[in-house]
C-alpha cells in the first residue's frame, strides 16, 4: 500500500540518540536534561500513586491541575483563563500540538510554517489532509519577516503556526512581531497555534511574549506548553493546551479520541508543584543562563561559534571554521568520531539555505557533561 507520511523516516532525534548511544558519545543532540527532577514533585508524585490515583483521569484534565495551569497563566500573563472550558491536559505538547491541528484542518487547508521548525508539525499537518506551506524566518537571526508570511496567505489559509522561544534557534517573538502578527491575522479566520514549551527560560531579563498575554491574538490560538521542559522531565510526557471555549471544544474532540486522558498521578504531581512552588518556573530563566554563560564562555576556546540564545536550551554554533562538511555529516562525523552527538539544522527545514554550517547543541546539562563535551571539542 502507498505510505501516508512518504517524507518521513525516523526522526534525527532517534537516530542521533542512537549514534551517540553506539559510539559512546556525550549526548547534546536530543533535548533532554541530565540532571534530577525536582525532589518535591517525584514525592508528590509517589504520594499520588500510594494514595489510589491510579485510574483514568478526566478526559480533559485533572480538575487541580486545570485550576493550577490557570492561576499560573493569570500570574506570568495577567490572563485567567476559564480552566473549565479553555485549558486542556495532554500527553505532552506532542499530543497537544497533533488534536490542534486536526481539530481545525481539513483536506486541502493550508497551514503555514515557519522554517526551521519543530519536527512534528508537518506530519500532523499530512495526515490531517492538510498543505504545509514553509516560510523561512531570517536566516541569520531566525526572526519572521512578517511580509513574507503575509504573501504566503491565500483564501486556504486554515492556520499559522509560531514556536517562541524557538527550538532550534533560541529565538523569541519581540513586541513588535506581536504588533504585526496582530495586524496580519485582523479580518481572517486564519487559526493561531502557539508553541510555548520553553515559555519559562527565556534571558537577558527578556519578556515572554506569550500569546495569551494578548487579548485580539488569544482569540484565536491555541497556546500549548509542556511541564516536560519546564520540570526536567521529558519523559513524563505531560503538557496542555489553553484556548478559547469554541476552540477548546474542537479540540477536546480529537484529545478524547487520540488519548481521552494523561497519566492521572503526574497530574496531581503538577498541580502541587506549581500551586507550592512558584519559584521554580520563576526561576527556570536564571537557571538556564548560569549554564548558557557557562557553555559559551567555554566555547570561546573551540572552532566552534555560538551563536545568540536568547531563550531554550539550545547553542546553535557555526561550525565553518572546522569543515566544509554538510550539516548531516558534520553532526554524524562530530558523533562518530569526536564523541560529541549533535543535531543538524537541514532536518528542520523543506528546503534548508544553500552552504548553512549549523549545528545544535543542548546545553541542559550538569557541569561535568557539558564539560566533558568541551574537551572533546577543544580538540577539534
Ligand atoms: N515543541 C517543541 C518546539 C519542542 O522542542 C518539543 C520537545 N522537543 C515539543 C514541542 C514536544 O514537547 P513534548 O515532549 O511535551 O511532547
Ligand atoms: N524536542 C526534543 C528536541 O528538539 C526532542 C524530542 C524528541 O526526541 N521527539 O531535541
Amino acid at each position: 500500500p502507498e505510505t501516508k507520511l512518504p517524507k518521513v523516516g525516523t526522526t534525527i532525534f532517534t537516530v542521533m540518540s542512537q549514534l551517540a548511544a553506539e559510539h559512546g558519545a556525550v549526548n547534546l543532540g536530543q533535548g533532554f536534561p541530565d540532571f534530577e527532577v525536582p525532589g518535591r514533585l517525584v514525592d508528590a508524585l509517589d504520594r499520588a500513586m500510594r494514595a489510589g490515583l491510579n485510574q483514568y483521569a478526566p478526559a480533559h484534565g485533572l480538575p487541580a491541575l486545570r485550576e493550577a495551569i490557570a492561576a499560573k497563566t493569570e500570574r506570568c500573563y495577567d490572563h485567567r483563563p476559564d480552566a473549565d472550558t479553555e485549558v486542556t491536559v495532554t500527553s505532552g505538547a506532542s499530543e497537544a500540538i497533533f488534536d490542534a491541528i486536526h481539530a481545525v484542518v481539513r483536506p486541502g487547508d493550508e497551514v503555514i510554517v515557519l522554517d526551521p521548525c519543530y519536527d512534528c508539525y508537518e506530519p500532523a499537518i499530512d495526515l490531517a489532509g492538510g498543505v504545509a506551506v514553509h516560510v523561512p524566518l531570517d536566516p541569520a537571526t531566525f526572526a519572521p519577516h512578517w511580509g513574507v508570511v503575509s504573501a504566503a496567505i491565500t483564501p486556504k489559509t486554515r492556520m499559522l503556526m509560531i514556536n517562541t522561544p524557538h527550538n532550534p534557534s533560541g529565538a523569541m517573538l519581540g513586541a513588535d512581531d506581536i504588533a504585526q502578527l496582530t495586524a496580519l491575522l485582523r479580518g481572517t479566520d486564519i487559526v493561531l497555534l502557539s508553541d510555548e514549551v520553553y515559555e519559562h527560560i527565556v534571558f537577558d531579563g527578556a519578556r515572554h511574549e506569550s500569546i495569551l498575554r494578548h487579548a485580539e491574538l488569544r482569540e484565536r490560538a491555541f497556546v500549548v506548553s509542556s511541564f516536560g521542559k519546564t520540570y526536567h522531565c521529558t519523559g513524563w510526557k505531560v503538557g496542555y493546551c489553553v484556548a478559547p471555549p469554541a476552540l477548546t471544544a474542537e479540540f477536546r474532540k480529537v484529545h478524547q479520541y487520540n488519548t481521552f486522558c494523561t497519566f492521572t498521578p503526574a497530574q496531581a504531581a503538577f498541580a502541587e508543584m506549581i500551586r507550592e512552588e512558584p519559584a521554580h518556573y520563576e526561576q527556570l530563566g536564571a537557571f538556564y543562563e548560569a549554564k548558557r554563560d557557562r557553555f559559551r564562555a567555554q566555547l570561546e576556546g573551540t572552532r566552534l561559534k555560538p551563536l545568540p540564545v536568547p531563550g531554550g536550551y539550545f547553542q546553535l554554533v557555526d561550525y565553518s571554521a572546522v569543515s566544509d562538511l554538510d550539516d548531516a555529516a558534520f553532526c554524524r562525523w562530530l558523533t562518530t568520531e569526536k564523541g560529541v552527538a549533535a543535531i543538524p539544522l537541514s532536518p528542520f527545514y523543506e528546503s534548508p539555505p544553500a552552504g548553512q554550517r549549523l549545528a545544535r547543541l543542548c546545553f541542559a546539562k550538569n557541569e561535568a557533561t557539558l564539560d566533558e563535551a568541551i574537551a572533546r571539542l577543544g580538540a577539534l
